[in-house]
């Protein structure tokens, strides 16, 4: 591993202040930046450690419920605010990683975390993301865990994450402060497509430090539910996964939500889906209607073709579950 120079802040200001180059980086957990050190994926000069800034907070706000960036994954998963108000962000976290991790990760963490493309991490192969210019090997080579939407000719990989789906379909702000002061990013604008620049995950500007995950009031706590498709049934990257949430009365959905993970460089919000729902009767017609809106621009490649009908009848599941009522 490359030599680094440690830093600690105990304030916000302190932290975004010591981040004057890209090559610093923040460090809570630390639970994928060290793998990619030690890979050799990730070679900053200098670390600043923000695990001792008060911002591990899980609380009311007036139009929602705040989290602190340094909130631990397991924390927020069982705090009662989200258990019972967003169950939808407590089953996604949970079916994420593994209690040891969960209990390191924390919440602005994961939202930084990067892709578990193969060769991201493997220093012998091309790979747009890691060095740009030097090509995507994932392209032609094995490309089962892979993207079948929102991809470029420079990179197909997927965001890894399980929380940042049900944060996208509940409609979260990231809150971030930096050398410029503070602002508010909806959470569909926090990551982005690979486009021409796949080593750029997110909007943040340098010395952006992320304070706190929003989350508005919700109509969905009754009817939601987090459908995770993967290889083995506990501590395993999603091949597909479906947030969905529904507001229905009087057997009328009246609002939807749909977000899902696994199939592209970021959580993938189903605008489509959601047009199809609202006003809709709560079925299984509709929700294949939803599902084939959602898959109709995808592309599969050599191995994850398979993707695409998995997507849409995970999409089916998960929207049943969630009309059937979740139990808060
Ligand atoms: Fe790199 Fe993206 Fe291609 Fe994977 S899919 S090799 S991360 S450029």
């Amino acid at each position: 591993m490359k030599p680094f120079a440690y830093l600690r802040a105990t304030e916000p200001s302190t932290a975004i202040q010591a981040a004057t180059s890209n090559q610093t980086k923040f460090i809570a957990g630390g639970t994928n930046l060290l793998d990619l050190m030690k890979e050799g994926v990730e070679q900053p000069d200098r670390l600043v450690d923000i695990t001792r800034i008060n911002l591990s907070q899980i609380q009311p706000i007036s139009n929602g419920v705040r989290i602190g960036a340094l909130a631990k994954n397991s924390d927020t998963a069982n705090h009662p605010l989200i258990r019972t108000r967003y169950p939808l962000l407590s089953q996604a976290l949970l079916a994420g990683a593994s209690p040891q991790l969960r209990n390191m990760a924390s919440v602005g963490g994961n939202l930084m975390q990067r892709t578990r493309c193969y060769y991201f991490y493997d220093m012998s192969m091309p790979c747009n993301k890691r060095q740009p210019g030097s090509g995507c090997a994932a392209i032609e080579g094995y490309n089962r865990i892979h993207a079948i939407l929102g991809t470029s000719d420079k990179c197909i990989a997927t965001h890894p994450s399980d929380m940042c789906v049900a944060l996208a379909a509940l409609d979260a702000v990231v809150q971030v402060s930096g050398p410029k002061g503070e602002r508010a990013i909806p959470f569909s604008e926090f990551h982005r497509l690979p486009g021409d620049t796949p080593q750029i995950d997110t909007v943040l500007q340098q010395g952006e430090l992320i304070v706190a995950v929003d989350l508005p009031n919700s109509p969905f706590a009754e009817r939601s539910h987090y459908l995770k498709v993967r290889d083995r049934a506990s501590y395993a990257f999603a091949l597909v996964s479906v947030a969905s949430a529904l507001d229905i009365n009087n057997g009328t959905i009246l609002q939807a939500r749909m977000a899902l993970g696994g199939v592209a460089h970021k959580p993938w919000r189903s605008v489509e889906a959601e047009k199809i729902l609202v006003g809709a009767k709560p079925n299984e017609q509709t929700f294949r209607a939803a599902a084939d809106a959602t898959l109709k621009g995808a592309k599969g490649y050599k191995y994850n073709a398979f993707k695409v009908e998995m997507a849409k009848r995970a999409i089916v599941r998960s929207l049943t579950i969630a009309t059937e009522g979740t139990a808060v």
